[in-house]
Parts: structure tokens; C-alpha cells; sequence
């Protein structure tokens, strides 16, 4: 009984359902946020989805700020811009409106607006988040509009070193939004392939927390049934986006993944970070890719884990099984199944694939791997994701 031993942080408040989005000015006093900073990336604000939700603020005559200057993997002069405008507008609080790059990034000007430390100093690492002057953190409302990071459930931000060119996880646990809003209706406007890859992202964050090793038995159930949603619902809303149903579900199972994932993650988002933060990929297709060729490296130490599972998800075949069933679902979701196939044009020399594996075994996800992720593992798993063997 020894090792079981555990930690687990639970979400905030979600308030969850179609058309919940006019609670928008109700969650802004729940919250005592007078003049918000509207954080959205530059493509979704031109979408209908924005304007229809900043008409609510402007109904209820409640005055704001836009920051939109957040790329998708954001970086480090976004973040200095934005706090910037929250400075300059006298804001007290932020309204991260998007997907994970947007809610990163507002979550991430709430924190570091009132800090006094470069941000790199919270990274997630050890206990450095206990460095920032909590106080000074401003509230955050989250509302997602993919579903697949489970950022607003999350304490951490994700943004680009950009001298480094690596993407570096800034955690507090301050940084866990006030409130969420989590309205399906606002996700029914995503094009396929972000449908498929923010979904594949929500898929690999519970298979991952899943086989990661350590005793956290309700990440464990929560990341089960996660998985059964995405594999259930995920097709349905890349075949038909205005599927509410099928949007309402995966809107779940991205919280859900996000949720379980406190336990620990694994090689597939230690492989993707660095293709991202190098290529620009879509993170969660980026994850979609790597997943079979992960999958088949761990195999010795989660197939027994795996097999329980397929009981649950009503898969046949034990290991072999679910392997198949992933890759038909990301054949279902025209997934690339190679790194070429994902970057046009591809052409990795050896430097570049030992700086590659150099960085995902330092990365923070590394150590959640039921194997261990060595340089030459890494290599390894580059080479078949390459070759697609
Ligand atoms: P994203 O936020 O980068 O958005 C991708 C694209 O989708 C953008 O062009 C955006 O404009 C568009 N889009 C978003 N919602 C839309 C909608 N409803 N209709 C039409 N277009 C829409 O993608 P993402 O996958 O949600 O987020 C990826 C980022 O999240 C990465 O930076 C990744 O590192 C980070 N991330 C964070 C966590 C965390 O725990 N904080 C977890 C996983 C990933």
C-alpha cells in the first residue's frame, strides 16, 4: 500500500451546454471582472463566433478590450504585447477566447501581467511556480472554441522560447481559470482539420495519462471514458460539424483529457513539442502522427493496461486490436501518417534530427513515458515517423 500515494487537483467551474455563452456578462461579475481583455487569435476574430460574442458584452454595456495578436503555437513577443494591452487598458482581468493558443495566451497575460520576474522563471518545473507573487494574478474566464487542449481546465500555458525555438510549459495553479464556459455551439464553425487534430490532440492527452506510470486511479477512469468519446463522436463531428451532439461530446472529452492528464504524459507530446516549436505543425495532428509509432515503442509496458481497456471501449483483438483501431481512425480523419506527409517538403539532415531528439528527452512530458525516452529511443522514433514504419 505504500506506493499509492497521489496527488490529484480537480477543475473549476464549467458551465456547460449550448447557447451557455450569453452567461458570459453573468460569469464576468461572479468573477468581479469590471473591464476584461478579450484574448482571441487573429483568425477567429474575424469570424461571426467573435462578433456575436462581443454584441453580448456590448448588450450588457460592459466595457473591453481585443487583443488578437496571438499566433497559432504562440510566442514570446505575443505574450509581451498582450500584457502591454492589458497594462494600457487598465484591465483587471481577461476573457481567453479560443483554442489552446488563445486560451494559453490570455491565461498566460492574466499571470504574468502583475509579475515582476521574467516569465521564464515559472516554468513547470519542480516547485518554481511557488516564485510568482500570487496576489497579483489577474481572473481569467476561459471559453474554448476547439475542443481538443482542455486548456481551460488546465493551469498551464504553453508558449514559444523563441530564441530557442523551444515551447516551454508555464504552470500555476493560479492560472486555472474562474470560470469556463464550455458552449459546443461555439465549436460547430472548426474546419475538418482542425476538427480532426484538436480532437486526436483531446485523444492522445487520456491515452497518454492513461499508460503513464504512477497510482491516480480517478485520471485513470476519467481518461477510459475519454477515450470512448473521441472514438464515438470524433468521426461524427469531422463528417458533420454542425453535429451538436457529436461537438457537445468531444467538448467534454477535451476537458476530460486535460483533466487526466495531471497524472502525466508521454513520448507522443515529448516527440510533437519539438516538431512544433521547429515546423509550426498543428499540435494535436502533430500528436496524431507520432501516436501509432509511440504506441508500438511502449507496447512492453502498457499491453496489459491496453487490454483492459479494449474490455471497456468493446475492441477486439487485445493490443493488436486497438492498434488498428487508431490508425483506421486517423485514416477516417485523413491524418497524415508520416512527418513528410505533415511537413511538405521535409528535408531533415542528421543535425537536425539529433537536436530533435535532444530536445523531447528534456522535455517536461518525457518523464510520464512507461518506457524510458533515451536519445536513441527518440532517433528511433523520429526515423519511423519519417518512414511511416
Ligand atoms: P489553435 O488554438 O492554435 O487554433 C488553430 C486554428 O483554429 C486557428 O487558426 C484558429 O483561428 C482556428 N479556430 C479555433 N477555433 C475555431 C472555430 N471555432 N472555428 C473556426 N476556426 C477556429 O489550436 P488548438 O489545437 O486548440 O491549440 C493548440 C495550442 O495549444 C498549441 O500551442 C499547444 O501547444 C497548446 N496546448 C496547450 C495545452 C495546455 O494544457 N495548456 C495542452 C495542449 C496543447
Amino acid at each position: 500500500m505504500s506506493k499509492l500515494v497521489s496527488k490529484w487537483n480537480y477543475p473549476t467551474t464549467v458551465r456547460f451546454g449550448a447557447g451557455r455563452i450569453s452567461e458570459l456578462p453573468d460569469a464576468l461579475a461572479a468573477t468581479g471582472i469590471k473591464k476584461p481583455l478579450f484574448v482571441t487569435d487573429p483568425g477567429l476574430a474575424k469570424l461571426p463566433v467573435v462578433a456575436s460574442t462581443l454584441k453580448i458584452l456590448d448588450d450588457a454595456k460592459i466595457p473591453y478590450g481585443v487583443f488578437s495578436d496571438v499566433k497559432p503555437n504562440p510566442v514570446e513577443s505575443n505574450l509581451t504585447a498582450g500584457i502591454a494591452a492589458f497594462k494600457a487598458g487598465k484591465h483587471d482581468g481577461v476573457i481567453a477566447f479560443g483554442g489552446g493558443s488563445a486560451l494559453d495566451l490570455g491565461k498566460l497575460i492574466a499571470f504574468q501581467a502583475g509579475q515582476t520576474r521574467p516569465v521564464w522563471d515559472f516554468e513547470d518545473i519542480g516547485d518554481w511556480w511557488t516564485r510568482a507573487d500570487a496576489d497579483a494574478i489577474a481572473p481569467i474566464i476561459a471559453v474554448p472554441t476547439t475542443a481538443g487542449t482542455g486548456s481551460e481546465v488546465g493551469r498551464a500555458g504553453v508558449v514559444t522560447h523563441e530564441a530557442t525555438h523551444t515551447k516551454k510549459v508555464i504552470f500555476h495553479p493560479k492560472m486555472l481559470p474562474a470560470i469556463v464556459i464550455a458552449d459546443p455551439e461555439l465549436t460547430t464553425g472548426m474546419p475538418p482539420f482542425i476538427t480532426a487534430g484538436t480532437g486526436m490532440d483531446a485523444f492522445a492527452h487520456c491515452l497518454e495519462a492513461y499508460c503513464a506510470p504512477g497510482y491516480h486511479p480517478m485520471a485513470d477512469g476519467i481518461a477510459v471514458e475519454g477515450m470512448r468519446l473521441v472514438l464515438e463522436n470524433l468521426p461524427k463531428a469531422y463528417a458533420n460539424g454542425k453535429d451538436l451532439t457529436a461537438r457537445a461530446h468531444m467538448m467534454s472529452a477535451a476537458a476530460m483529457g486535460a483533466t487526466a492528464f495531471q497524472k502525466g504524459l508521454g513520448a507522443i507530446h515529448s516527440m510533437s513539442h519539438p516538431i512544433g516549436a521547429l515546423y509550426d505543425t498543428h499540435h494535436g495532428m502533430t500528436n496524431a502522427v507520432f501516436m501509432p509509432y509511440v504506441l508500438a515503442f511502449n507496447r512492453e509496458a502498457i499491453e496489459d493496461r491496453i487490454v483492459r481497456l479494449t474490455g471497456y471501449l468493446g475492441i477486439k483483438g487485445g493490443f493488436d486490436g486497438f492498434a488498428k483501431s487508431v490508425l483506421k481512425l486517423r485514416k477516417e480523419l485523413k491524418v497524415p501518417h508520416t512527418l513528410p506527409e505533415l511537413i511538405k517538403g521535409l528535408d531533415m539532415d542528421k543535425k537536425r534530427k539529433t537536436l530533435i531528439a535532444d530536445m523531447a528527452v528534456v522535455d517536461p512530458t518525457a518523464g510520464g513515458n512507461p518506457v524510458k525516452l533515451t536519445k536513441k529511443a527518440a532517433s528511433t522514433l523520429l526515423d519511423n515517423a519519417i518512414e511511416g514504419t
